[in-house]
């Protein structure tokens, strides 16, 4: 089934993500997660693509198993940075002999050593339109509420991600972000540049200090400061750290579904308690708020 085809029927979609793990071995963490989810009736799932390909095999066999095995519709993140038209139509011809439908068409962040001599897609744009030619995918793409990290301007970020949804994502996930001022104020920034897809929201709940540290640096997300509170508070104390940090995206997605966000992307981080404890609460929030959206 097309993602694309999961918005728009009244309530707001609900997904998670997972990644490949490493090692290998701890494939059980992530398989973990996703029967912990699956009595909950997630949307979809997606499965990150490691940078450089190294996971391509295991992003295609985890999609897999949780198409074919668990039944629940998958995501499979794709990432073109340095890498060969021959390669991706590789990749495709494995997910589609594996039934996947949806691709989430990323760029890739720049390897550190620099792009390979040989590639053909620069931007997510140039993945999406080959994609999008080939006709066989529902696309998805990344945005980011607060720019994109490399950009020199959010209005500039912005004119990209119009063009990239004009190549052909059917919807859009966001970057984490912890103030939901940031996701309303991109939403009505979007709307006057014409962009219509479906947008999910992008939730991490946070569980370690060092870690969300490191994220945000990487990616430029903001921290709020009753959010650096909070980590400030507890971050002697994982074990309060870590209820605070579900009570704090709950509250955040509680907001957005009163907003009536399109759906909401739950970055999980292969914690199955986590994804357990947050698709509990809100399966019973979405409920209320597309019957007070009917309304
Ligand atoms: P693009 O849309 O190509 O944008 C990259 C930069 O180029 C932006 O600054 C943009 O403004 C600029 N740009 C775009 N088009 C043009 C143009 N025509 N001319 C000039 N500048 C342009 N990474 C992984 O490695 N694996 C994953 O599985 C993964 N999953 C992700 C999932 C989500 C929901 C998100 C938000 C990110 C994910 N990432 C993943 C990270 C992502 O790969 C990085 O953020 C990457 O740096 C940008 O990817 P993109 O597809 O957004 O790139």
């Amino acid at each position: 089934m097309h993602i694309a085809d999961l918005f728009g029927r009244g309530q707001p979609v609900l997904s998670v993500e997972v990644f490949p793990p490493k090692p290998e071995s701890a494939l059980d963490g992530v398989l973990a997660t996703i029967e912990a989810v699956q009595n909950l009736e997630p949307d979809f799932i997606s499965v990150t693509y490691g940078a450089g390909g190294s996971s391509r095999a295991h992003t295609v066999e985890i999609a897999n198993r949780i198409k074919n095995r668990y039944g629940i519709e998958t995501l499979a993140h794709l990432t073109c940075v340095g890498t060969g038209k021959d390669e991706i139509d590789d990749i495709l011809a494995e997910l589609r002999e594996k039934n996947i439908d949806n691709i989430l068409a990323l760029r890739g962040d720049m390897p550190q050593e620099g792009v390979p001599a040989k590639f053909d897609y620069t931007y997510a744009q140039d993945l999406i339109e080959y994609l999008t030619a080939r006709g066989e995918f529902s696309i998805g793409a990344a945005c980011y509420p607060e720019g994109h990290i490399e950009c020199a301007s959010l209005e500039q970020d912005l004119k990209h991600l119009r063009d990239k949804v004009n190549a052909g994502a059917d919807f859009l996930i966001t970057q984490l972000f912890f103030d939901n001022d940031f996701f309303y104020r991109f939403r009505d920034q979007i709307n006057a540049l014409g962009i219509q897809v479906p947008v999910s929201a992008g939730i991490m709940p946070v569980m370690n200090k060092r870690q969300i540290e490191r994220i945000t640096t990487l990616c430029g997300a903001s921290i709020p400061p009753r959010l650096r509170q909070i980590l400030t508070a507890y971050e002697d104390d994982p074990p309060a750290l870590k209820k605070a940090g579900i009570d704090y995206a709950i509250e955040q997605i509680e907001d957005l579904l009163a907003a009536g966000v399109d759906g909401i992307h739950l970055y999980a981080m292969n914690r199955p308690e986590v994804a357990r404890t947050v698709f509990a609460v809100v399966n019973g929030l979405r409920g209320s708020s597309a019957h007070e959206h009917r309304l």
